[in-house]
């Protein structure tokens, strides 16, 4: 980047009238419309250091950072196009605006359960979007009928302007009006679109959900979004996968967690449980002497590994229900046990005064 001074012409003390005056001169010397196209550059180059040095606290901070001009620039967040553009609207662009535009991208979310991620599967997605309009195949016009050339333009698609600016009178270009830049006008546009090229629809897409794919990733179908007007190519679909809850099992990257809670004697003298998976119903050995909170691992009954083989695991949390409620007997039992097994335990305080009944209320028994 080159030296703000030295683009205006003006020394390192130059007046703020001094670099106004220097600035004018030259503006009209390069502006595009006097020196064509190729001064483009330069005006552009002008303009940006006209809009520092003008500006006392800008000019400052140029003279403090060295004449660095790239830094300066991003340190304050602006670029020449935008000053060019605030400047003289826009101007500059050539020749007349193609009709067919790149039509948007589109995002949409595809619910997926969780067994289509353990597996990757196929969907079908129905999208409700632009696609090209049959009738007159993008072309805008009525069959038969064509687009002619503007005649206020005569098909340049910009009209110029005479202005009066901070610079004096000039010349500039705008898109014209008539025929919105295009160049050309549809004298019969096509009935089933409006002329615009494109209708509304819903069409069916095939999307892939890859086996392991986390909640959230984005995938992107080229070409699967809306169709432009005027016959422009579509834009791109992204397909954002939603991971659904599933009842009994959670995932957490490759693997999947369930919790199982049984009966306190079946912990101790232990059992065989069945389980949901994703493989369908599981039988489950759950050793004697397992504890609450323990966990049993099924190796590869987790999610498909993302671009890579196998499957994550299965892991059952066991948790262990210790009974409310003992009639007579079993409460017997249960202290012969105790017993047995040597077991210290003192009888709790009576629970049938005035606050045990309050209590028990509270418990909700
Ligand atoms: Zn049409
Ligand atoms: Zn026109």
């Amino acid at each position: 980047m080159s030296d703000y001074y030295e683009i205006l012409g003006v020394a390192r003390d130059a007046s703020q009238d001094e670099i106004k005056r220097a600035y004018r001169r030259l503006a009209r010397k390069l502006h595009p419309d006097v020196a064509g196209q190729e001064s483009e550059e330069k005006f552009k180059e002008l303009a940006v250091a006209y809009e520092v040095l003008s500006d006392p606290a800008k000019r400052q901070r140029y003279d403090m950072g060295g004449g660095e001009g790239g830094d300066f620039f991003s340190s304050m967040g602006f670029d020449a196009s935008e000053i060019f553009n605030t400047f003289f609207g826009g101007m500059g662009a050539s020749g007349p605006v193609p009709r067919g535009r790149r039509g948007q991208d589109t995002l949409a979310y595809l619910e997926v359960t969780l067994e289509e991620i353990a597996f990757g599967s196929t969907r079908e997605l129905n999208l409700d979007t632009a696609v090209p309009c049959q009738r007159c195949e993008g072309s805008c016009c009525e069959p038969g009928s064509s687009p002619r050339t503007c005649t206020t333009c005569n098909g340049s698609g910009s009209v110029v302007r005479l202005a009066q600016t901070m610079l004096g009178r000039m010349q500039t270009t705008v898109p014209c009006s008539a025929c919105a830049g295009h160049g050309t006008v549809i004298p019969n546009p096509c009935s089933e679109c409006a002329g615009e090229g494109r209708v509304r629809s819903r069409k069916k897409i095939r999307v892939e959900v890859p086996a392991g794919v986390e909640q959230g990733t984005r995938v992107r179908l080229s070409g699967q979004g809306e169709t432009g007007p005027g016959g422009g190519p579509a834009g791109d679909l992204y397909v954002e996968f939603q991971e659904l809850r599933h009842a009994t099992l959670r995932r957490r990257g490759d693997n999947v967690y369930t919790e199982v809670t049984i009966p306190m004697t079946s912990a101790a003298l232990g059992t065989v449980i069945e389980i949901e998976t994703l493989d369908g119903m599981q039988e489950v050995v759950i050793p004697a002497g397992t504890q609450p909170g323990t966990s049993v691992t099924l190796d590869g009954l987790g999610v498909g590994r993302l671009q890579r083989r196998g499957r994550g695991n299965l892991i059952v949390i066991i948790d262990v229900e210790v009974p409310t409620k003992l009639d007579v007997q079993q409460r017997e039992l249960l202290e012969q046990l105790a017993n047995l097994r040597g077991e210290e335990r003192r009888q709790p305080p009576n629970e049938s005064g005035v606050f045990g009944k309050i209590r028990e209320k509270f418990a909700g028994n």
